[in-house]
């Protein structure tokens, strides 16, 4: 298959849209991270989706929608909480997961009785959504495993032939995936992997509980609140490894590991006292969110073998460039208390 290369103008726009309706595969931009488009009512096109990812047939595939009032034709309730959320963060980076009706196949859910709704805010998804008529499923245009793409060209390296088209709309404003919540009851929301709504946000309209495999890796035999919970996630080819200390005690770990192939992740301003082979991420948390996909790509580039990364920190969108990082280090975390 040839892979098209389209632009951000109405016309490619239109093209894209009647792609995902006759059934095709899109990438196109968001402001989270790229999505892989397809019509999730579409059982044939979801199941592409699935296999030009590689991506297990049990982690549910996300719908996006133009608006929230849509949300009760695809799902069988909607607790008064989801509204109240709806109304702050939708359009934006908040997944809502909620349970689905049989508008919804199963294969699109993963096998679920829910389905994970959001609205993008970025006008290219949004149009493309709105023309298409579809509900749009769209996991990040990666290939499973991989950091997911935050520009055009990164979903052309994955999906290059296996898809029909991508839409180059430049860098993703936030760089990591939305905020995905569950409901335990009609109070009370559940963090299932963080993004650019943070727990201090969501906080203000509803009591908070963040999932303990936010920031922890699955116990042998419990059963994940989300499928992707239990897969290895946005890691490199390298082996990464976290570390928490002082940059003093970083230099001093990088020194002793020190070879060919080693790079490290460290925040900006660290470089002027670092001796070793580097990549800077950023100065706060949203630089760090912006960038953190983009550096592992570029350190695979590079032939890195081992990551070392000054670990983040983890408030507001800190949380998920932490969850992100720990999932890419398979939970590997150096700590080194001052
Ligand atoms: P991605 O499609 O790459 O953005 O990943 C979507 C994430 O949302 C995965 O970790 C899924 O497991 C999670 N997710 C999607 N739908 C649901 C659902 N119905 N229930 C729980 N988690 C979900
Ligand atoms: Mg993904």
């Amino acid at each position: 298959m040839n892979t098209i290369l389209l632009e951000n103008n109405i016309k490619d726009i239109i093209k894209a849209a009647e792609m995902i309706k006759q059934g095709k595969i899109v990438g196109i931009p968001t402001e989270t991270v790229y999505g892989l488009c397809a019509d999730a009512r579409n059982e044939e096109a979801v199941k592409a989706v699935f296999r030009a990812k590689g991506r297990p047939a049990d982690n549910p595939l996300i719908v996006h929608l133009a608006d929230f009032s849509q949300a009760e034709i695809y799902t069988s309730y909607i607790p008064d909480i989801a509204y109240r959320l709806a109304e702050k963060f939708c359009p934006g980076a908040l997944t809502m997961v909620l349970p689905k009706n049989d508008k919804i196949p199963m294969i699109t859910s993963g096998g679920l009785e829910t389905v994970g709704i959001r609205i993008p805010s970025h006008p290219v998804m949004h149009e493309v959504i709105k023309i298409s008529g579809c509900p749009i499923a769209a996991p990040s245009a990666n290939i499973s495993g991989l950091p997911s793409p935050t520009c055009a060209e990164h979903v052309i390296r994955d999906m290059n032939g296996k898809i029909s088209a991508v839409i180059n709309g430049g860098e993703s404003q936030f760089g990591v995936e939305s905020t995905v919540i569950s409901f335990d009851n009609e109070n009370r929301a559940r963090i299932l992997r963080p993004g650019a709504v943070t727990k201090e946000m969501l906080f203000d309209i509803c009591d908070v509980v963040v999932d303990s495999a936010v920031l922890n890796d699955l116990a042998d035999g419990a059963e994940a609140t989300s499928p992707g919970m239990k897969y290895k996630h946005y890691s490199p080819c390298a082996d990464v490894v976290m570390v928490e200390s002082s940059l003093e005690d970083f230099i001093n770990l990088v020194n002793e590991n020190n070879r060919d192939n080693v790079y490290s992740l460290i925040f900006n301003g660290d470089e002027k006292t670092f001796p070793f082979r580097y990549m800077t991420y950023g100065s706060d948390s949203s630089e760090q969110a912006h960038y953190i996909f983009r550096r592992l790509r570029e350190l695979d580039d590079m032939g890195a073998e081992k990551i070392f990364v000054r670990s983040p920190d983890t408030e507001g969108i800190g949380l998920a460039v932490y969850n992100r990082l720990i999932r890419s280090a398979g939970f590997e975390v150096i700590r080194i208390k001052e």
